[in-house]
């Protein structure tokens, strides 16, 4: 079945929309049209849809919060599964070691699971303060700071192979993260328990209200962006500063431009595209490695189609 005829058979059978826009769904505001994006809203939803198009061959791109990714101008062919919908009650439990389990849906927002663990006076995400995104994407990525990801708080995950479709609950030392990723491909994470400690609640508060005012005012949390756009080359060296210091705080190319707040901070200033963002990205890239001999690597996930819709 070529790709076209797939993807007339699953707009027949579900309810998905078709062509939409991907700047719709990413914190940068960007990116062309999905052929197919669905919200599923329960597991079984998003069980058929994925079974479908595995059947019809369809390619599948998983999205959270979109506030890591940056989406090509020409879009994402085959079916886009946005999870922010897959969000059910925060619930917690007690853990081994006096430490308390914190369960969600991989949908849930990791900044209402921060909410909810300084309700409850639990501590361990208090670093988290201020980062967008669903747990799924959190996980993914490993977010954190500099010097800690969200890694070290795993318990365990429940996960979905997309070639099989098989569900099962993997412990945190069946799993590999790196710097800001969790090695696992072609999984979508169904659901997320973290362990945290109990606490003080008035240090928790504190604390996450000390960091989420650090990151408002070293961070430009309001113009549209995907956060920091390169990986720091190692943990002593800040690839913010590594820019800054390259003279290119704000360059711009189209209304893609580099942030005067935090260099290592590509933002969106009006109607950036793609393509402005990346070339942005490689001026960045070729003048730190010019002056310090560093290739800085990118840490915002680009993904989307390069070629023409129909190629
Ligand atoms: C203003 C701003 C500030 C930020 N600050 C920080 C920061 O301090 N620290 C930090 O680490 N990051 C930061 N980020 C980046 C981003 O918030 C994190 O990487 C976040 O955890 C991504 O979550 P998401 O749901 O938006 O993932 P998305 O951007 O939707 O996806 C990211 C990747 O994860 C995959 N993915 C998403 N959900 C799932 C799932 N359920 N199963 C499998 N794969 C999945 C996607 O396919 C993609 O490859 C910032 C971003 C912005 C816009």
């Amino acid at each position: 079945m070529n790709l076209q005829s797939g993807i007339q058979k699953i707009k027949k059978a579900f309810q998905v929309s078709a062509d939409v826009p991907m700047k719709q769904y990413t914190r940068f505001k960007v990116g062309g049209p999905a052929d197919l994006l669905a919200l599923p809203e329960n597991r079984q939803e998003l069980l058929a849809i994925l079974a479908a198009a595995k059947n019809a061959s369809v390619p599948v791109t998983v999205v959270g919060g979109g506030s890591n990714l940056l989406v090509s101008d020409q879009g994402i062919r085959g079916l886009v599964v946005v999870t922010t919908h897959l969000a059910s009650e925060i619930r917690s439990e007690k853990g081994p070691d006096s430490t308390i389990l914190v369960c969600t849906d991989a949908g849930e927002r990791l900044s209402a699971v921060c909410r909810y663990t300084v309700a409850h006076g639990l501590t361990g995400l208090e670093f988290c303060a201020g980062i967008p995104g669903t747990m799924g994407g959190a996980v993914m990525m490993n977010a954190g700071t500099a010097s800690q990801g969200i890694c070290k708080k795993i318990h365990c995950l429940d996960i979905l192979d997309l070639d099989t479709l098989a569900v099962k609950t993997v412990t945190k030392q069946d799993l590999v993260f790196t710097y800001r990723r969790l090695e696992l491909t072609n999984h979508l994470i169904l659901g997320t328990v973290l362990a945290l400690i109990p606490g003080d609640p008035e240090t928790v508060k504190k604390s996450f209200d000390i960091n989420m005012k650090h990151k408002q005012n070293t961070q430009p949390m309001n113009l549209p962006s995907a956060g920091c756009f390169f990986k720091n080359p190692d943990p002593e060296s800040s690839a913010g500063k590594l820019i800054q210091d390259a003279g290119l705080k704000g360059a711009f190319c189209g209304d893609a431009r580099v942030s005067e707040i935090h260099a290592n901070y590509i933002v969106n200033c009006g109607s950036a595209t793609c393509q402005e963002i990346l070339a942005l990205a490689t001026r960045i890239q070729k003048t730190v490695f010019d002056r310090y001999g560093i290739m800085l690597e990118t840490e915002v996930q680009v993904t989307g189609n390069r070629g023409e819709k129909n190629e």
